[in-house]
Protein backbone atom coordinates (compact mmCIF):
# COMPACT_ATOMS: atom_id res chain seq x y z
CA UNK A 1 0.00 0.00 0.00
CA UNK A 2 1.21 3.58 -0.83
CA UNK A 3 2.43 4.94 2.29
CA UNK A 4 3.83 8.42 1.68
CA UNK A 5 1.08 10.34 2.33
CA UNK A 6 -1.57 9.29 4.80
CA UNK A 7 -5.05 10.62 3.42
CA UNK A 8 -6.54 11.46 6.58
CA UNK A 9 -9.19 14.21 6.51
CA UNK A 10 -6.72 17.30 7.29
CA UNK A 11 -4.70 16.06 5.39
CA UNK A 12 -6.66 15.44 2.29
CA UNK A 13 -7.50 19.06 2.80
CA UNK A 14 -4.05 20.41 2.92
CA UNK A 15 -3.24 18.90 -0.27
CA UNK A 16 -6.54 20.76 -1.47
CA UNK A 17 -5.93 23.90 -0.16
CA UNK A 18 -2.01 23.73 -2.27
CA UNK A 19 -3.84 22.63 -5.40
CA UNK A 20 -6.27 25.68 -5.35
CA UNK A 21 -3.65 27.83 -4.58
CA UNK A 22 -1.52 26.41 -7.21
CA UNK A 23 -4.29 26.48 -9.88
CA UNK A 24 -5.82 30.26 -9.00
CA UNK A 25 -2.10 31.34 -10.53
CA UNK A 26 -2.47 29.60 -13.94
CA UNK A 27 -4.68 31.25 -16.29
CA UNK A 28 -3.32 29.60 -19.47
CA UNK A 29 -4.09 25.91 -20.62
CA UNK A 30 -0.62 24.66 -20.25
CA UNK A 31 0.30 25.92 -17.53
CA UNK A 32 -3.27 24.18 -15.75
CA UNK A 33 -2.46 21.06 -17.01
CA UNK A 34 1.03 21.25 -15.74
CA UNK A 35 0.19 22.06 -12.58
CA UNK A 36 -3.06 19.67 -12.32
CA UNK A 37 -1.37 16.59 -13.51
CA UNK A 38 2.44 17.44 -11.68
CA UNK A 39 0.98 17.84 -7.84
CA UNK A 40 -1.34 14.82 -8.06
CA UNK A 41 1.73 12.47 -9.46
CA UNK A 42 3.54 14.15 -6.21
CA UNK A 43 0.17 13.63 -3.61
CA UNK A 44 -0.33 9.95 -5.16
CA UNK A 45 3.49 9.58 -5.52
CA UNK A 46 3.10 7.58 -8.23
CA UNK A 47 5.20 8.12 -11.61
CA UNK A 48 2.63 8.38 -14.18
CA UNK A 49 -0.34 10.51 -15.08
CA UNK A 50 -2.20 12.04 -18.07
CA UNK A 51 -4.72 14.57 -18.91
CA UNK A 52 -6.64 14.78 -21.80
CA UNK A 53 -8.58 17.94 -22.56
CA UNK A 54 -12.11 17.27 -24.41
CA UNK A 55 -14.36 19.75 -26.66
CA UNK A 56 -18.04 19.58 -26.63
CA UNK A 57 -17.75 16.23 -29.12
CA UNK A 58 -15.40 14.70 -27.00
CA UNK A 59 -12.49 15.19 -29.29
CA UNK A 60 -9.40 16.04 -27.82
CA UNK A 61 -8.22 19.41 -27.95
CA UNK A 62 -4.79 19.28 -26.30
CA UNK A 63 -3.07 16.31 -23.60
CA UNK A 64 -0.06 16.70 -20.84
CA UNK A 65 1.24 13.65 -19.65
CA UNK A 66 4.16 12.92 -17.26
CA UNK A 67 5.88 9.56 -17.20
CA UNK A 68 8.98 9.26 -14.31
CA UNK A 69 8.63 12.24 -13.22
CA UNK A 70 9.67 14.09 -17.00
CA UNK A 71 6.56 16.29 -17.77
CA UNK A 72 5.64 16.06 -22.40
CA UNK A 73 3.03 18.00 -24.21
CA UNK A 74 0.89 15.95 -26.38
CA UNK A 75 -0.68 17.14 -29.31
CA UNK A 76 -4.14 16.40 -29.34
CA UNK A 77 -3.86 13.91 -32.66
CA UNK A 78 -1.81 11.07 -30.82
CA UNK A 79 -4.54 11.42 -28.27
CA UNK A 80 -7.05 10.84 -30.83
CA UNK A 81 -6.97 7.21 -30.87
CA UNK A 82 -6.51 6.65 -26.60
CA UNK A 83 -9.64 8.44 -26.59
CA UNK A 84 -11.90 5.43 -28.67
CA UNK A 85 -10.71 2.59 -26.96
CA UNK A 86 -10.01 1.36 -23.26
CA UNK A 87 -10.35 3.14 -19.69
CA UNK A 88 -10.70 6.13 -21.26
CA UNK A 89 -12.93 5.34 -24.01
CA UNK A 90 -15.37 3.97 -20.77
CA UNK A 91 -14.78 7.04 -18.74
CA UNK A 92 -16.01 8.96 -21.09
CA UNK A 93 -18.67 7.06 -22.46
CA UNK A 94 -20.13 6.61 -18.55
CA UNK A 95 -19.23 9.92 -17.35
CA UNK A 96 -17.94 7.83 -13.88
CA UNK A 97 -14.64 7.17 -12.53
CA UNK A 98 -12.80 3.91 -12.76
CA UNK A 99 -11.02 2.54 -9.42
CA UNK A 100 -8.80 -0.34 -10.98
CA UNK A 101 -6.55 -2.70 -8.62
CA UNK A 102 -5.15 -4.95 -10.91
CA UNK A 103 -5.17 -3.61 -14.69
CA UNK A 104 -3.90 -6.76 -16.37
CA UNK A 105 -7.61 -8.33 -14.69
CA UNK A 106 -9.37 -5.52 -16.27
CA UNK A 107 -11.26 -5.52 -19.77
CA UNK A 108 -11.54 -2.45 -19.78
CA UNK A 109 -7.37 -1.62 -19.89
CA UNK A 110 -5.97 -1.86 -22.91
CA UNK A 111 -3.27 -3.96 -23.06
CA UNK A 112 -0.05 -2.42 -24.13
CA UNK A 113 3.81 -3.32 -25.07
CA UNK A 114 4.67 -2.65 -21.44
CA UNK A 115 1.67 -4.96 -19.95
CA UNK A 116 3.70 -7.99 -20.96
CA UNK A 117 4.37 -10.16 -17.85
CA UNK A 118 8.05 -10.01 -18.87
CA UNK A 119 7.91 -5.96 -18.76
CA UNK A 120 6.00 -3.65 -15.38
CA UNK A 121 3.05 -6.16 -16.30
CA UNK A 122 -0.21 -5.27 -13.98
CA UNK A 123 -0.58 -1.81 -12.76
CA UNK A 124 -2.98 0.01 -10.43
CA UNK A 125 -4.66 2.51 -12.29
CA UNK A 126 -7.90 5.60 -11.61
CA UNK A 127 -9.39 7.82 -14.09
CA UNK A 128 -11.63 10.64 -13.35
CA UNK A 129 -13.88 12.58 -15.87
CA UNK A 130 -13.38 16.38 -15.16
CA UNK A 131 -16.77 18.27 -15.60
CA UNK A 132 -17.42 22.17 -15.57
CA UNK A 133 -21.21 23.24 -15.82
CA UNK A 134 -22.47 19.52 -16.39
CA UNK A 135 -19.67 19.44 -19.24
CA UNK A 136 -17.49 17.07 -19.63
CA UNK A 137 -13.66 18.77 -20.15
CA UNK A 138 -11.50 16.26 -19.87
CA UNK A 139 -10.66 12.95 -18.13
CA UNK A 140 -7.73 12.34 -15.31
CA UNK A 141 -5.69 9.13 -15.21
CA UNK A 142 -3.30 8.12 -12.60
CA UNK A 143 -1.23 5.30 -12.83
CA UNK A 144 1.29 3.16 -10.52
CA UNK A 145 3.75 0.46 -11.92
CA UNK A 146 2.38 -2.23 -9.36
CA UNK A 147 -1.39 -3.57 -8.67
CA UNK A 148 -3.62 -3.09 -5.58
CA UNK A 149 -1.37 0.38 -4.54
CA UNK A 150 -4.33 2.91 -4.32
CA UNK A 151 -6.22 2.93 -1.60
CA UNK A 152 -10.40 4.20 -1.71
CA UNK A 153 -9.54 7.40 0.02
CA UNK A 154 -7.27 8.34 -2.35
CA UNK A 155 -9.51 7.60 -5.03
CA UNK A 156 -11.84 9.80 -3.03
CA UNK A 157 -8.98 12.46 -2.94
CA UNK A 158 -8.72 12.10 -7.06
CA UNK A 159 -12.14 12.59 -7.48
CA UNK A 160 -11.31 15.92 -5.29
CA UNK A 161 -9.21 16.64 -7.37
CA UNK A 162 -11.07 16.73 -10.30
CA UNK A 163 -13.62 18.96 -9.27
CA UNK A 164 -10.98 21.52 -9.07
CA UNK A 165 -9.35 20.82 -11.95
CA UNK A 166 -12.42 20.53 -13.75
CA UNK A 167 -13.57 23.88 -13.11
CA UNK A 168 -9.52 25.06 -13.53
CA UNK A 169 -9.69 23.64 -17.16
CA UNK A 170 -12.96 24.96 -18.42
CA UNK A 171 -11.87 28.82 -17.06
CA UNK A 172 -8.26 28.51 -19.19
CA UNK A 173 -10.20 27.20 -22.36
CA UNK A 174 -12.27 30.10 -21.70
CA UNK A 175 -9.27 32.46 -21.48
CA UNK A 176 -7.39 30.56 -24.38
CA UNK A 177 -10.50 31.67 -26.68
CA UNK A 178 -10.63 34.58 -25.15
CA UNK A 179 -6.65 35.35 -26.26
CA UNK A 180 -7.37 33.89 -29.58
CA UNK A 181 -10.22 36.23 -30.21
CA UNK A 182 -8.06 39.58 -29.40
CA UNK A 183 -5.37 37.85 -31.25
CA UNK A 184 -7.46 37.80 -34.81
CA UNK A 185 -9.27 40.92 -33.39
CA UNK A 186 -6.04 42.76 -33.44
CA UNK A 187 -4.98 41.16 -36.94
CA UNK A 188 -8.20 42.21 -38.30
CA UNK A 189 -7.26 45.61 -37.12
CA UNK A 190 -3.89 45.45 -37.98
CA UNK A 191 -4.71 44.19 -41.61
CA UNK A 192 -7.86 46.09 -42.63
CA UNK A 193 -7.46 47.32 -45.78
CA UNK A 194 -9.31 50.75 -44.52
CA UNK A 195 -7.11 53.57 -42.55
CA UNK A 196 -7.78 53.13 -38.60
CA UNK A 197 -6.76 54.90 -36.23
CA UNK A 198 -7.99 54.93 -32.48
CA UNK A 199 -7.77 57.78 -29.62
CA UNK A 200 -8.99 58.36 -26.34
CA UNK A 201 -11.39 61.59 -25.43
CA UNK A 202 -9.00 63.98 -25.78
CA UNK A 203 -7.84 62.85 -29.06
CA UNK A 204 -5.04 61.27 -28.28
CA UNK A 205 -3.89 58.67 -30.89
CA UNK A 206 -3.52 55.35 -28.77
CA UNK A 207 -3.04 52.99 -31.96
CA UNK A 208 -2.79 53.16 -35.49
CA UNK A 209 -3.11 50.22 -37.93
CA UNK A 210 -0.28 49.48 -41.18
CA UNK A 211 -3.03 51.31 -43.41
CA UNK A 212 -3.25 54.24 -41.42
CA UNK A 213 0.26 54.61 -40.96
CA UNK A 214 1.17 53.83 -44.71
CA UNK A 215 -1.64 56.05 -45.93
CA UNK A 216 -0.37 58.97 -43.75
CA UNK A 217 3.54 58.00 -44.48
CA UNK A 218 4.73 58.08 -40.58
CA UNK A 219 6.10 55.58 -38.51
CA UNK A 220 4.97 54.26 -34.97
CA UNK A 221 6.73 57.04 -32.89
CA UNK A 222 5.12 59.88 -35.15
CA UNK A 223 1.90 58.43 -34.80
CA UNK A 224 0.96 57.16 -31.40
CA UNK A 225 0.72 59.51 -28.63
CA UNK A 226 0.13 62.60 -31.23
CA UNK A 227 -2.91 64.71 -31.46
CA UNK A 228 -5.74 63.56 -34.30
CA UNK A 229 -6.22 67.50 -34.15
CA UNK A 230 -2.53 67.80 -35.88
CA UNK A 231 -3.80 65.34 -38.41
CA UNK A 232 -6.90 67.52 -39.57
CA UNK A 233 -9.45 69.87 -38.36
CA UNK A 234 -12.00 68.06 -36.51
CA UNK A 235 -15.14 69.66 -37.25
CA UNK A 236 -16.54 70.40 -33.78
CA UNK A 237 -20.28 71.11 -34.66
CA UNK A 238 -20.50 67.24 -36.68
CA UNK A 239 -18.68 65.66 -33.48
CA UNK A 240 -19.59 68.24 -30.33
CA UNK A 241 -17.46 69.52 -27.75
CA UNK A 242 -15.71 66.54 -26.19
CA UNK A 243 -16.95 64.62 -28.90
CA UNK A 244 -20.46 64.11 -27.09
CA UNK A 245 -22.53 64.07 -30.39
CA UNK A 246 -20.87 60.58 -30.87
CA UNK A 247 -22.59 59.26 -27.73
CA UNK A 248 -25.91 59.87 -29.83
CA UNK A 249 -25.03 59.27 -33.42
CA UNK A 250 -23.93 55.94 -34.66
CA UNK A 251 -21.24 57.48 -36.64
CA UNK A 252 -20.43 60.73 -38.14
CA UNK A 253 -18.53 60.84 -41.14
CA UNK A 254 -17.16 63.68 -42.88
CA UNK A 255 -15.21 64.87 -45.70
CA UNK A 256 -11.43 66.68 -44.59
CA UNK A 257 -7.94 67.46 -45.46
CA UNK A 258 -4.76 65.79 -43.86
CA UNK A 259 -2.01 67.71 -43.49
CA UNK A 260 1.43 65.71 -44.58
CA UNK A 261 4.66 66.41 -44.21
CA UNK A 262 6.24 66.09 -47.50
CA UNK A 263 3.15 66.06 -50.22
CA UNK A 264 0.25 68.21 -50.60
CA UNK A 265 -2.40 67.81 -48.37
CA UNK A 266 -4.74 64.59 -48.76
CA UNK A 267 -8.70 64.90 -49.24
CA UNK A 268 -10.12 62.24 -46.89
CA UNK A 269 -13.44 61.00 -45.65
CA UNK A 270 -13.52 60.38 -42.04
CA UNK A 271 -16.19 58.09 -40.44
CA UNK A 272 -15.50 58.16 -36.89
CA UNK A 273 -17.57 56.80 -33.59
CA UNK A 274 -17.11 55.58 -30.35
CA UNK A 275 -16.18 52.35 -29.79
CA UNK A 276 -18.89 50.20 -28.64
CA UNK A 277 -18.76 49.01 -25.02
CA UNK A 278 -15.89 50.55 -24.42
CA UNK A 279 -16.24 51.82 -21.21
CA UNK A 280 -13.04 54.12 -21.08
CA UNK A 281 -14.58 55.93 -24.60
CA UNK A 282 -12.26 55.50 -27.07
CA UNK A 283 -12.80 56.64 -30.24
CA UNK A 284 -12.27 54.83 -33.27
CA UNK A 285 -11.56 57.08 -36.82
CA UNK A 286 -11.33 55.09 -40.58
CA UNK A 287 -10.10 57.20 -42.81
CA UNK A 288 -10.48 56.93 -46.63
CA UNK A 289 -8.35 58.36 -49.32
CA UNK A 290 -10.67 60.31 -51.93
CA UNK A 291 -8.06 62.02 -53.40
CA UNK A 292 -8.85 59.86 -56.86
CA UNK A 293 -12.03 60.52 -56.63
CA UNK A 294 -11.82 64.06 -56.28
CA UNK A 295 -9.40 64.45 -59.28
CA UNK A 296 -12.12 62.81 -61.33
CA UNK A 297 -14.42 65.04 -59.75
CA UNK A 298 -12.48 68.21 -61.05
CA UNK A 299 -11.91 66.50 -64.19
CA UNK A 300 -15.52 65.90 -65.07
CA UNK A 301 -16.55 68.94 -63.56
CA UNK A 302 -13.50 71.08 -65.76
CA UNK A 303 -14.87 68.57 -69.01
CA UNK A 304 -18.46 69.90 -68.80
CA UNK A 305 -17.47 73.42 -67.96
CA UNK A 306 -15.87 73.06 -71.37
CA UNK A 307 -18.51 71.66 -73.01
CA UNK A 308 -21.42 73.92 -72.27
CA UNK A 309 -19.00 76.73 -72.91
CA UNK A 310 -18.51 75.42 -76.38
CA UNK A 311 -22.03 74.83 -77.34
CA UNK A 312 -23.14 78.08 -75.78
CA UNK A 313 -20.33 79.68 -78.14
CA UNK A 314 -21.91 78.98 -81.35
CA UNK A 315 -25.07 78.94 -80.35
CA UNK A 316 -24.64 82.70 -79.46
CA UNK A 317 -23.40 82.91 -82.86
CA UNK A 318 -26.53 80.69 -84.26
CA UNK A 319 -29.13 83.19 -82.67
CA UNK A 320 -27.76 86.64 -83.72
CA UNK A 321 -27.67 85.59 -87.55
CA UNK A 322 -31.01 84.79 -87.00
CA UNK A 323 -31.66 87.98 -85.65
CA UNK A 324 -29.69 89.49 -88.12
CA UNK A 325 -30.93 87.48 -91.09
CA UNK A 326 -34.59 87.89 -89.80
CA UNK A 327 -33.91 91.87 -90.15
CA UNK A 328 -32.77 91.11 -93.93
CA UNK A 329 -36.06 90.20 -95.06
CA UNK A 330 -38.75 91.79 -96.80
CA UNK A 331 -41.82 93.10 -95.22
CA UNK A 332 -44.12 91.08 -97.02
CA UNK A 333 -42.51 87.85 -95.73
CA UNK A 334 -44.70 84.99 -96.27
CA UNK A 335 -45.97 84.21 -92.94
CA UNK A 336 -45.21 80.42 -93.11
CA UNK A 337 -41.30 81.28 -93.65
CA UNK A 338 -41.80 83.93 -90.34
CA UNK A 339 -43.32 81.12 -88.75
CA UNK A 340 -40.50 78.88 -89.47
CA UNK A 341 -38.16 81.25 -87.93
CA UNK A 342 -39.75 81.84 -85.12
CA UNK A 343 -39.63 78.03 -84.19
CA UNK A 344 -36.20 78.11 -84.85
CA UNK A 345 -35.27 81.18 -83.20
CA UNK A 346 -37.26 79.78 -79.89
CA UNK A 347 -35.97 76.29 -79.83
CA UNK A 348 -32.37 78.11 -80.29
CA UNK A 349 -33.05 80.33 -77.63
CA UNK A 350 -34.40 77.64 -75.52
CA UNK A 351 -30.86 75.39 -75.82
CA UNK A 352 -29.25 78.26 -74.79
CA UNK A 353 -31.40 79.05 -71.19
CA UNK A 354 -30.68 75.09 -70.64
CA UNK A 355 -27.06 75.33 -71.15
CA UNK A 356 -26.52 78.68 -68.92
CA UNK A 357 -29.12 76.81 -66.39
CA UNK A 358 -26.37 73.92 -66.30
CA UNK A 359 -23.26 76.41 -66.13
CA UNK A 360 -25.32 78.31 -63.18
CA UNK A 361 -25.96 74.75 -61.42
CA UNK A 362 -22.28 74.29 -61.88
CA UNK A 363 -21.11 77.68 -60.42
CA UNK A 364 -23.80 77.64 -57.59
CA UNK A 365 -23.11 74.55 -56.07
CA UNK A 366 -19.07 75.11 -56.41
CA UNK A 367 -20.17 78.26 -53.86
CA UNK A 368 -19.67 80.91 -56.42
CA UNK A 369 -21.13 84.69 -55.44
CA UNK A 370 -23.97 86.51 -58.16
CA UNK A 371 -21.14 88.09 -60.33
CA UNK A 372 -23.82 89.94 -61.98
CA UNK A 373 -26.28 91.88 -59.95
CA UNK A 374 -27.71 95.16 -60.50
CA UNK A 375 -30.63 97.02 -59.70
CA UNK A 376 -32.99 95.48 -63.01
CA UNK A 377 -35.95 97.14 -64.30
CA UNK A 378 -38.77 94.68 -63.08
CA UNK A 379 -41.12 95.52 -65.91
CA UNK A 380 -39.14 95.00 -68.60
CA UNK A 381 -37.57 91.40 -66.92
CA UNK A 382 -41.06 90.42 -66.56
CA UNK A 383 -42.05 91.59 -70.23
CA UNK A 384 -39.05 89.65 -71.59
CA UNK A 385 -39.74 86.63 -69.76
CA UNK A 386 -43.54 86.07 -70.49
CA UNK A 387 -42.75 86.90 -74.52
CA UNK A 388 -40.18 84.26 -74.75
CA UNK A 389 -43.28 81.42 -73.19
CA UNK A 390 -46.13 83.22 -74.59
CA UNK A 391 -45.77 81.58 -77.78
CA UNK A 392 -46.11 77.95 -76.16
CA UNK A 393 -48.85 79.05 -74.03
CA UNK A 394 -50.78 80.48 -77.19
CA UNK A 395 -50.00 77.17 -78.98
CA UNK A 396 -51.68 75.24 -75.67
CA UNK A 397 -54.76 77.27 -75.92
CA UNK A 398 -54.19 78.55 -72.52
CA UNK A 399 -55.11 81.44 -70.50
CA UNK A 400 -52.44 83.95 -69.48
CA UNK A 401 -52.92 86.86 -66.47
CA UNK A 402 -50.68 88.86 -65.31
CA UNK A 403 -51.24 90.96 -62.34
CA UNK A 404 -49.31 93.66 -60.45
CA UNK A 405 -50.32 94.28 -56.72
CA UNK A 406 -48.63 97.15 -55.51
CA UNK A 407 -46.28 99.15 -57.89
CA UNK A 408 -42.59 98.17 -58.21
CA UNK A 409 -39.98 98.95 -60.29
CA UNK A 410 -36.61 97.70 -59.48
CA UNK A 411 -34.88 94.42 -58.44
CA UNK A 412 -31.22 94.11 -57.29
CA UNK A 413 -30.71 90.72 -59.23
CA UNK A 414 -28.24 88.98 -62.26
CA UNK A 415 -31.29 89.64 -65.08
CA UNK A 416 -30.45 86.71 -67.13
CA UNK A 417 -30.50 84.54 -64.50
CA UNK A 418 -33.92 85.79 -62.74
CA UNK A 419 -35.84 85.74 -66.66
CA UNK A 420 -34.65 81.93 -66.74
CA UNK A 421 -35.83 81.29 -63.38
CA UNK A 422 -39.23 83.01 -64.45
CA UNK A 423 -39.38 81.48 -67.42
CA UNK A 424 -39.06 77.66 -66.15
CA UNK A 425 -41.41 78.71 -63.39
CA UNK A 426 -43.83 79.89 -66.18
CA UNK A 427 -43.09 76.93 -68.84
CA UNK A 428 -43.29 74.60 -66.00
CA UNK A 429 -47.21 75.91 -65.32
CA UNK A 430 -48.22 75.66 -68.97
CA UNK A 431 -46.61 72.28 -69.78
CA UNK A 432 -47.97 70.86 -66.77
CA UNK A 433 -51.55 72.23 -67.10
CA UNK A 434 -54.15 71.42 -69.89
CA UNK A 435 -54.94 72.12 -72.99
CA UNK A 436 -57.19 75.56 -72.27
CA UNK A 437 -56.19 76.03 -68.92
CA UNK A 438 -55.44 79.02 -66.81
CA UNK A 439 -51.42 80.09 -65.69
CA UNK A 440 -51.15 83.26 -63.78
CA UNK A 441 -48.41 85.59 -62.70
CA UNK A 442 -48.85 87.47 -59.40
CA UNK A 443 -46.36 90.28 -58.06
CA UNK A 444 -46.58 91.64 -55.31
CA UNK A 445 -44.42 93.60 -51.75
CA UNK A 446 -43.10 91.24 -49.77
CA UNK A 447 -42.05 93.57 -47.01
CA UNK A 448 -39.79 96.88 -47.59
CA UNK A 449 -37.19 95.62 -49.45
CA UNK A 450 -38.06 92.36 -51.24
CA UNK A 451 -40.83 91.07 -53.93
CA UNK A 452 -42.86 88.22 -53.78
CA UNK A 453 -43.75 86.85 -57.00
CA UNK A 454 -46.49 83.53 -57.39
CA UNK A 455 -46.89 81.80 -60.53
CA UNK A 456 -49.97 79.08 -60.62
CA UNK A 457 -51.90 77.40 -62.57
CA UNK A 458 -54.73 74.62 -62.71
CA UNK A 459 -52.87 71.67 -63.52
CA UNK A 460 -52.47 68.45 -61.92
CA UNK A 461 -50.68 69.48 -58.74
CA UNK A 462 -48.03 67.99 -57.32
CA UNK A 463 -48.43 65.14 -54.18
CA UNK A 464 -47.39 67.15 -50.42
CA UNK A 465 -45.08 64.40 -49.97
CA UNK A 466 -43.31 65.67 -52.78
CA UNK A 467 -43.20 69.03 -52.54
CA UNK A 468 -39.96 69.58 -50.54
CA UNK A 469 -38.15 66.70 -53.07
CA UNK A 470 -38.68 68.69 -56.33
CA UNK A 471 -36.54 71.05 -56.15
CA UNK A 472 -33.86 68.64 -56.02
CA UNK A 473 -31.80 67.69 -58.49
CA UNK A 474 -33.09 64.95 -61.40
CA UNK A 475 -36.36 64.69 -59.32
CA UNK A 476 -39.58 64.26 -61.45
CA UNK A 477 -43.16 63.19 -60.13
CA UNK A 478 -45.27 60.94 -62.97
CA UNK A 479 -42.48 61.44 -65.23
CA UNK A 480 -43.65 58.07 -67.42
CA UNK A 481 -47.08 59.77 -68.04
CA UNK A 482 -46.57 63.60 -67.99
CA UNK A 483 -44.54 65.76 -70.03
CA UNK A 484 -40.77 65.01 -70.64
CA UNK A 485 -37.68 66.68 -69.06
CA UNK A 486 -34.45 66.29 -66.78
CA UNK A 487 -35.49 67.52 -63.54
CA UNK A 488 -33.26 69.90 -63.73
CA UNK A 489 -35.06 73.24 -63.72
CA UNK A 490 -36.06 74.10 -60.44
CA UNK A 491 -32.59 72.62 -58.82
CA UNK A 492 -31.45 75.75 -60.95
CA UNK A 493 -34.60 78.17 -59.76
CA UNK A 494 -33.80 77.16 -55.60
CA UNK A 495 -30.01 77.72 -56.48
CA UNK A 496 -30.48 80.86 -58.41
CA UNK A 497 -33.20 82.49 -55.90
CA UNK A 498 -31.55 81.58 -52.73
CA UNK A 499 -27.90 82.78 -53.78
CA UNK A 500 -29.94 86.15 -54.37
CA UNK A 501 -31.15 85.82 -50.80
CA UNK A 502 -34.40 85.25 -51.45
CA UNK A 503 -36.59 81.76 -50.72
CA UNK A 504 -38.73 79.54 -53.18
CA UNK A 505 -41.51 77.53 -52.05
CA UNK A 506 -44.44 75.55 -53.43
CA UNK A 507 -48.17 74.62 -52.37
CA UNK A 508 -50.27 72.46 -53.98
CA UNK A 509 -53.23 70.16 -52.56
CA UNK A 510 -52.37 67.75 -56.06
CA UNK A 511 -56.08 68.84 -57.17
CA UNK A 512 -56.21 72.35 -57.93
CA UNK A 513 -53.02 73.02 -59.83
CA UNK A 514 -49.36 74.16 -58.12
CA UNK A 515 -48.67 77.78 -56.52
CA UNK A 516 -44.69 78.56 -56.75
CA UNK A 517 -43.66 81.32 -54.81
CA UNK A 518 -40.55 83.24 -54.93
CA UNK A 519 -38.56 85.98 -52.95
CA UNK A 520 -36.17 88.89 -54.67
CA UNK A 521 -34.23 91.49 -53.24
CA UNK A 522 -35.27 94.38 -54.37
CA UNK A 523 -31.60 96.53 -52.97
CA UNK A 524 -28.41 95.28 -52.90
CA UNK A 525 -27.71 92.20 -50.30
CA UNK A 526 -24.62 92.23 -47.73
CA UNK A 527 -23.99 88.85 -49.09
CA UNK A 528 -25.84 87.26 -52.16
CA UNK A 529 -24.10 83.63 -51.56
CA UNK A 530 -26.27 82.18 -48.52
CA UNK A 531 -26.41 78.25 -47.52
CA UNK A 532 -28.08 76.47 -50.82
P1 LIG B 1 -38.72 68.95 -65.40
O1 LIG B 1 -39.88 69.83 -65.66
O2 LIG B 1 -37.65 69.03 -66.41
O3 LIG B 1 -39.11 67.54 -65.07
P2 LIG B 1 -38.37 70.57 -63.03
O4 LIG B 1 -37.23 70.61 -62.07
O5 LIG B 1 -38.75 71.85 -63.66
O6 LIG B 1 -38.00 69.48 -64.08
O7 LIG B 1 -39.62 69.99 -62.25
C1 LIG B 1 -39.48 68.86 -61.45
C2 LIG B 1 -40.80 68.09 -61.34
O8 LIG B 1 -41.71 68.89 -60.59
C3 LIG B 1 -41.46 67.85 -62.65
O9 LIG B 1 -41.01 66.64 -63.23
C4 LIG B 1 -42.92 67.78 -62.28
O10 LIG B 1 -43.22 66.46 -61.87
C5 LIG B 1 -43.04 68.68 -61.08
N1 LIG B 1 -43.60 70.00 -61.44
C6 LIG B 1 -42.92 71.14 -61.67
N2 LIG B 1 -43.76 72.15 -61.94
C7 LIG B 1 -45.01 71.65 -61.87
C8 LIG B 1 -46.31 72.21 -62.03
N3 LIG B 1 -46.52 73.50 -62.31
N4 LIG B 1 -47.37 71.38 -61.87
C9 LIG B 1 -47.18 70.07 -61.56
N5 LIG B 1 -45.98 69.49 -61.40
C10 LIG B 1 -44.90 70.27 -61.54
Amino acid sequence: MNSAVNFNSAETLRLLYELSAQLATAIDLQTTLEQVITLTVRFLNTERGSLVVLDENNQPIDAAMINNGKMQFNNAAQFAAIVKHGLIAWVIEHRQAAFLNDTSVDPRWLKRMDDQPDQTGAKSAMCIPLEARDQLVGILTIVHPTPNQFSLEQFEFLKAVADQAGIAVHNALLFDSLETMHRQYFELFQDSIAAILITNRDGIILQANRSAYQMLAKNDSALAGSSIFDLHQAPYQLLGENFERLLTEDIVTYESLISMENSDDLPVKMFVRMMPRDLEGRIQWIIEDISESKQLETMRHDLLSMVYHDIRSPLSNVISSLELLKMMMPEDLDPNVDDVFSVISRSANRIQRLVSNLLDIDRLEMRQEIMDAQAVDINTLIETAISDVQPIMESRNQDFSLEMVDPVSELWVDEDMIRRVMINLLENASKYSPVGGKVSFRIEKDGEKSILFTVEDNGPGIPPDKLDMIFEKFTRVNYRKGPKGIGLGLAFCKMAVNAHGGRIWVKSDNESGAKFHFTLPTEAHESFQVAI
